[in-house]
């Protein structure tokens, strides 16, 4: 008879963004005379760019002519994307990365979720608290999170690791062993950061205890501020402690065109073994590699008119978040993110629970958000706001809030 992954029965339904979907559906077919503004979704709206989409049709017609035809590509990726990952991204900034130490996918969820894969069900792992839903969820799966207590909304064998204002968003050492540390930063809620000097103690402590960090930097591109590293690997060390992911999603516009890459370093070794190795052999044998046409369109990203095109976007979107930061502020808000990310992340006033803050925003202002508490119980008391918006509807949705938190 065969079984099933038991671990599957134990995840609690995927409750956050139907839940936030649903309401705004009751409320919209309650009120079809009111306009929705939806500050909740993390999802690019921007068109993809031109460099990109020339070299995308140009690689379309290389597929369509027999001299240029291309079957199955090398599973880690086509050195051309590689390469320019490697010269853009990381020898650029002073960061020594090889091409054979970056491995392309099809996006920074697969990889999050894939990496369990190359380690054993036993390590104990650390999650911040609100947290990106995959890392929790993923461990789960694979039988390394325990069980679910719905009343604490934890699993019993995650390892907590509170992200609050109260601590600056920097998360506290582990006060027990820990082997697997999932750090984001820009962090997905929070719109926070973590600086070098930070990182580094996250670095020391992985170092010394044989943990590993898994650096999740999606939202790098939204970095201005200087001290802010955009690869873990800008620090000290890393090299021998972490592996990082990242995404052509929110830098790119990709979230429908699917190209991201993860960073294994050849010095990450664990039980002797080299974990560059093994995530070699797991893409290889489980993963064929990313489209040839969508490699050709990453590409486009690393040249010069690619980045300034890719640049005018985020621009965009950052003005977009100013805007949103600015403005609960100005409504008396604690505003927090926001800077170095698509995301703002607030207080809610008085101490009002997420949802209920959820419920008063899109009733009162009709605006759509996504509440803290979704992300974790360290969460409640917050609510998260997107900048993925159009512009003209981002300053209406503010002003609404303005005007309904300051009557
Ligand atoms: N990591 C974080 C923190 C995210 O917020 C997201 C998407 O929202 C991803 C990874 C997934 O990115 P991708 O579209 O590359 O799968």
């Amino acid at each position: 008879m065969a079984t099933i992954n038991s671990n599957y029965q134990k995840l609690p339904g995927s409750y956050l963004f139907s839940e936030v979907a649903r309401r705004i559906s009751v409320y919209a077919q309650a009120h079809p005379e009111r306009k929705i503004i939806k500050l909740s979704i993390g999802d690019v709206t921007r068109p993809l760019v031109p460099a990109v989409t020339d070299a995308l049709h140009a690689a379309v017609d290389e597929m369509g002519r027999a001299e240029t035809f291309r079957g199955y590509g090398p599973e880690q990726g086509y050195a051309f994307l590689r390469e320019a990952i490697v010269a853009y991204d990381f020898q650029r900034r002073g960061v020594n990365i090889q091409p054979d130490e970056v491995f392309i996918s099809d996006g920074a969820k697969s990889d999050c979720g894939n990496i369990g894969d190359i380690f054993g069900a036993d390590n104990k792992v650390a999650v911040c608290d609100p947290v990106y839903p995959v890392y929790v969820d993923t461990n789960a799966m694979a039988g390394r999170a325990g069980d679910y207590d719905a009343q604490a909304e934890k699993w019993t064998n995650l390892y907590y690791m509170p992200t609050v204002a109260e601590n600056g968003f920097a998360p506290a050492l582990p006060t027990e062993p820990v082997d697997l540390i999932y750090i984001c930063s820009p962090n997905n809620p929070t719109g926070t950061v973590l600086t070098k000097d930070q990182l580094k103690v996250w670095v020391d402590y992985a170092n010394a205890n044989d943990a590993v960090i898994l650096f999740d930097a999606a939202y790098e591109a939204f970095i201005e501020e200087d001290n802010v590293p955009h690869s873990i690997f800008e620090v000290e060390g890393a090299e021998t402690c972490a592996i990082e992911f990242r995404s052509f999603s929110k830098t790119a516009g990709f979230t429908g065109t699917r190209c991201g890459y993860t960073v294994v370093p050849k010095a990450l070794v664990r039980d002797g073994v080299s974990l560059n190795g093994m995530w070699n052999r797991r893409q290889s044998t489980k993963f064929n590699g990313t489209s040839y046409i969508i490699q050709r369109g990453a590409a486009a990203v690393y040249t010069e008119e690619g980045q300034r095109q890719i640049m005018e976007n985020i621009a965009f979107y950052k003005q977009n978040a100013k805007v949103i930061y600015d403005g609960l502020q100005k409504a008396g808000l604690e505003v927090y993110g926001g800077k170095n990310s698509p995301y703002v992340w607030a207080k809610t006033p008085d101490g009002m629970p997420s949802w209920d803050f959820f419920d008063k925003l899109l009733e009162e202002a009709n605006v759509a958000t996504t509440p803290g508490a979704g992300f974790g119980p360290s969460g409640e008391g917050y609510i998260r706001f997107t900048a993925f918006g159009e512009a003209e509807a981002t300053v209406e949705a503010v002003e609404r809030i303005v005007a309904l938190l300051n009557k």
